[in-house]
């Protein structure tokens, strides 16, 4: 699954966070908070494991001035994407969101439904579940979602809400190797079973378009993959 990144400020600092479909993120700022909401998101779409990597790493950086210096701005992000190994990080851009261009209907509204929404979050709740294990929970609780793709927005709607987390396949751990000259090295754990590192197998990935590794040992509840969406239902702590 692919992502994007966004920078939202309420007040005074910004908040980095991430996206599975940024249309709810703008929706939801806005309609809370009007004017008062800035938003800066960026591109291009990401894997996701790489997104939930690059977020940790954001939130672990000094603030970002995104009024005031957006050159300088720019490339302190694009830096740091390249340190994180994102392909074509050099190439990523940035785009503020304003209000007033919203409210004129520059995207359409999201029709999301409360009953809906309530039926979702209720369905998930204490899961752990990867896309296709929702669906089925979908079709088996008689949720019928209309357009299809309406999931993307539901779930990420929870993710804000604090009611699921929308996470990744696969937990990644940074540490140093003596063996190797204390050079960086990154680990695989698997967030569903806890397998790690010896579990792992690494193939070349439809979903976004790299190689990307994935969990052998849980392999038959469904592909758990480092680029994978696996969220948890229940409310965060
Ligand atoms: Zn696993
Ligand atoms: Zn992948």
């Amino acid at each position: 699954m692919k992502v994007q990144l966004y920078a939202v400020c309420l007040g005074k600092e910004w908040e980095w966070r991430l996206t599975i479909h940024s249309q709810t993120d703008i929706q939801y700022w806005f309609e809370q908070y009007a004017a008062d909401a800035g938003l800066v998101l960026f591109e291009p779409f990401i894997s996701l494991g790489q997104g939930v990597r690059l977020l940790e790493r954001l939130k672990g950086e000094r603030s970002f001035e995104f009024e005031t210096d957006v050159g300088s701005t720019l490339q302190r992000f694009r830096l740091i994407a390249k340190e994180c190994e994102i392909p074509n990080g050099n190439d990523s851009d940035m785009k503020m969101i304003r209000y007033a261009i919203w409210r004129q209907g520059m995207s359409p509204r999201i029709p999301l439904n409360a009953t809906v929404y309530a039926k979702i979050v209720e369905a998930c709740s204490g899961r752990s579940l990867l896309i296709e294990e929702f669906q089925q929970l979908l079709e088996a609780a008689g949720i019928d979602l209309h357009p299809e793709d309406a999931w993307l927005s539901y779930l990420q709607l929870g993710h804000l809400n604090g009611d699921l987390e929308v996470g990744n396949g696969l937990g990644i751990v940074e540490r140093r190797d003596w063996r190797k000259g204390f050079r960086k090295m990154w680990t695989y754990r698997c967030k569903r079973c806890g397998s790690g590192e010896k579990r792992m197998f690494w193939s070349d990935c439809l979903h976004c378009g790299q190689a990307c590794p994935y969990c052998e040992e849980c392999l038959t509840m469904g592909r758990s993959r480092f680029c994978s969406c696996l969220f948890l239902g229940g409310r965060r702590k």
